[in-house]
């Protein structure tokens, strides 16, 4: 078995982000490890799909189906048979709600393991592929090596730059597998119309700290041109959704600016904020574990703070 298969989730015929990143992923240990790359690309149109993961280093292996990836019972069998087919040594997977509920089922058709939510990839000096991840409730950082082949790891969405297609002519194949009958019916899709935070440059992180400053919290992000995203806390109140949850179970951004308004700076919150070239933080508390990660900080009641802002920006 040899090579490493990244998944390529689409939605209505077009290939999503996360795709484009796990091929950034995928040329880095093939660098390392010099294995090929291919990418497993289901859906029902093959041809335009594969269209748009034209890379000269990546080989393209589609497979025609009208299963829907909601039907995750009839399409872990198409999965698990494609990758049975190709026979990778490794198969990097998007960690989303879609892929967790797949490739688990997928994993236990194939009969090996899945190491979930990495935030990083790389081989050891003995070329052995190990995983770095979340442990102990997210309270530790550890070091997994996976027994069995494939070796099937799924990657935190937006660690990885996404490369961009260079319109090369990676070779192309097209795969027969099983067609099953789905037990999930498909009554009716409905849009949750979030739009997604993950790209935004401007961003105001609201933790539990915001309380009756909400309203003027969103206030000052319209005049920012900021999204909102969140801790943990406010998503598990209903304050925010969870497509705007920051953190190792929520989102990683790379914002060029975060303000963080009412956040303690709680690691599992902290490491979703990657790269970005400016952090302020507003907490009432001195002492805030936030004020160690951050540019500038002030210790203040952000109602104030906010106040003077939104004054600054009228
Ligand atoms: C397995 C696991 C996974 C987790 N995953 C995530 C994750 O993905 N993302 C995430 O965010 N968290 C996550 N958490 C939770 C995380 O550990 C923290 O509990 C959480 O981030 C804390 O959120 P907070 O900063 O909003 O709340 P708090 O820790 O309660 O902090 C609120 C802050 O607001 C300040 N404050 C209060 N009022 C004001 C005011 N008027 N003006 C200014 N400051 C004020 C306070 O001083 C305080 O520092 C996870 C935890 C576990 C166990």
């Amino acid at each position: 078995m040899s090579g490493i298969c990244i998944y390529a989730e689409q939605y209505e015929n077009r290939i999503e982000e996360s795709a484009f990143e796990l091929i950034t992923a995928a040329r880095a240990l093939s660098a390392q490890s010099g294995e090929h790359i291919m990418a497993l690309v289901l859906g029902q149109d093959p041809d335009a799909l594969s269209r748009q993961l034209s890379f000269q280093d990546v080989q393209v292996a589609a497979v025609k189906t009208e299963i829907s990836a909601l039907q995750d019972d009839a399409l872990s069998i198409c999965v698990a048979e494609a990758l049975r087919q190709l026979a990778p040594s490794s198969v990097l997977i998007p960690a989303n709600r879609t892929c967790r509920a797949l490739f688990s089922r997928v994993a236990a058709r194939m009969d090996v393991g899945l190491t979930a939510d990495c935030s990083e990839l790389f081989l050891n000096e003995s070329g052995e592929f190990l995983q770095r991840k979340s442990a102990f409730g997210e309270n530790a950082m550890c070091v997994t090596a996976e027994v069995g082949t494939p070796k099937l790891v799924s990657v935190q969405v937006g660690v990885h730059a996404p490369s961009v297609p260079d319109g090369g002519d990676g070779a192309y194949v097209s795969l027969k597998v099983p067609q099953p009958t789905s037990e999930i019916e498909i009554l009716e899709m409905v849009e949750d119309g979030e739009e997604s935070i993950t790209g935004a440059e401007r961003i105001l992180s609201l933790g539990r700290g915001v309380g009756e400053n909400y309203a003027a919290a969103n206030e000052l992000a319209q005049k920012l041109g900021a999204m909102i995203g969140g801790t943990r806390p406010l998503v598990d109140d209903g304050v925010l959704p969870f497509e705007r949850q920051i953190g190792q179970t929520g989102c990683t951004v790379h914002p060029k600016v975060c303000l963080y308004l009412g956040v303690s700076g709680a690691i599992q919150h902290t490491e979703g904020v990657r790269g970005a070239k400016l952090t302020i933080a507003v907490n009432k508390d001195p002492e805030a574990g936030i004020f160690g990660y951050v540019d500038y900080g002030v210790a203040a009641d952000m109602k104030e703070v906010i106040k003077e802002l939104i004054k600054a920006y009228a």
